[in-house]
């Protein structure tokens, strides 16, 4: 889960990281007050989970409280890369003298984590990184020893930060091993023309599987802005929404992928990747029946079950209980293989329903599901 920058911020103010004073609203009203309480010029900034909001338009400074209400409304309600701003955080301005880049990210394939580090910060890192990757410094980090005064030293060296940035990079991976986070980002952190070095925005994004300890949080789940795959995670579905026609059931991710092939390589798109698991129960058949066929782009379903320990003929059974609760209002193929095949196979013809058909070979049972799909 991602945080949002103020929430980024208060972690690095609890880790003892220097960051400007500053408070957040959703409305514009209330905008005017904070900015007089800040000293009247502020920066506002656009509240959202997703980076490049200055370019967006999403950060601008705003001369005295009345200039802040007015700011303030711009922004609230803007749409920046598809998330729409509902609340703004003021801050009080700060003079920059130079724009530092600084994160820890979980390097997965390395099997540890990476220090990356830049003299060139602020809002063209990207370009920075594209054009020049030398002016950008990766660092490997050894979780088990940490970012120790030493290394954080090397980073700032290999970066070519100044050597005041080094207790700023050990408290960042305080931050990073404290809070359970998988990324830390600090772009830019600042030295101001005053000499202090402080971060000005900040990027958290937290491991998921530590979410049980960090509790404060909350539930601010929004990585499931699709209502379809909100409405399959809220029934513990494992479901993706795809952009075709054709609904997808299956047991085991790698069937379901390669069920997600086997339909396009018929000319159809599949509509979802939806992984049943091996329970295969007639709850989940009907949750995961409900959810594709309130996707009003399927034409047609495709049920792909390889039985295994949860047998086909308990799948069968599992999906005539589940159109006892589930009105079918598209044609359902379905190809069963595996343990108990033929008997799973007889429990669905004896059900006979007039929507539902079988096909026992994968490639044929696609190639049926995606004919029914994008035949007018
Ligand atoms: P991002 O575009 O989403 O990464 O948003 P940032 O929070 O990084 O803001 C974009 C840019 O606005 C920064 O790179 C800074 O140059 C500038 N900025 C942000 N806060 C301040 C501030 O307090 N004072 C000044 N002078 N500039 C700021
Ligand atoms: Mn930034």
């Amino acid at each position: 889960m991602d945080l949002y920058e103020h929430q980024a911020r208060e972690l690095f103010a609890e880790h003892g990281i220097v960051v400007p004073r500053a408070e957040v609203t959703g409305s514009s009203r209330e905008a005017r007050d904070i900015a007089r309480r800040l000293g009247g010029r502020v920066v506002v900034k656009a509240q959202v989970k997703t980076g490049g909001r200055g370019k967006a338009g999403g950060v601008r400074l705003a001369a005295d409280p009345a200039a802040a209400e007015l700011t303030a409304r711009q922004i609230l309600g803007m749409d920046i890369k598809g998330h729409t701003v509902g609340t703004v955080m003021l801050a009080q301005p700060v003079d920059i003298a130079e724009e530092f880049y600084v994160s820890y990210v979980l390097d997965r394939t390395a099997g540890r984590f990476l220090a990356i580090a830049s003299a060139e910060g602020g809002m063209d890192i990207e370009e920075v990184a594209a054009t020049r990757p030398e002016a950008v410094a990766r660092v490997p980090v050894d979780p088990a020893e940490g970012v120790t005064p030493a290394t954080a030293a090397r980073i700032a060296e290999a970066a070519g930060l100044p050597a005041r940035t080094v207790d700023v990079l050990v408290r960042l991976w305080q931050v990073l091993v404290r809070e359970d986070a998988l990324l830390v980002e600090v772009n830019p952190l600042v030295r101001t023309r005053d000499g202090r070095i402080m971060a000005l925005d900040g990027k958290v994004t937290l491991d998921d599987n530590a979410r049980f300890r960090q509790e404060r949080w909350g539930d601010q789940d929004d990585t499931h802005t699709d209502p379809l795959e909100a409405a399959a995670a809220a029934k513990g579905l494992n479901y993706v929404k795809l952009d075709g026609e054709v609904g997808i059931i299956g047991n085991g991710a790698g069937l379901v992928m390669s069920t997600l092939d086997v339909v396009a390589g018929c000319g159809a798109r599949p509509a979802n990747f939806l992984d049943i698991g091996g329970g295969a129960s007639a709850q989940v058949m009907a949750d995961g029946l409900s959810v594709i066929l309130s996707d009003p782009s399927v034409r047609s379903v495709f049920v792909n079950v390889f039985g295994g320990i949860t047998a086909c003929d308990a799948v069968a059974d599992g999906i005539v209980r589940a159109l006892d609760t589930v009105r079918l209002t598209k044609p359902l193929v379905v190809r069963l293989d595996g343990n108990n095949a033929a008997r799973g196979r007889a429990v669905l013809d004896a059900h006979a329903h007039p929507l539902v058909e079988q096909v026992t070979t994968m490639d044929g049972a696609a190639g049926r599901a995606a004919r029914l799909a994008i035949t007018p």
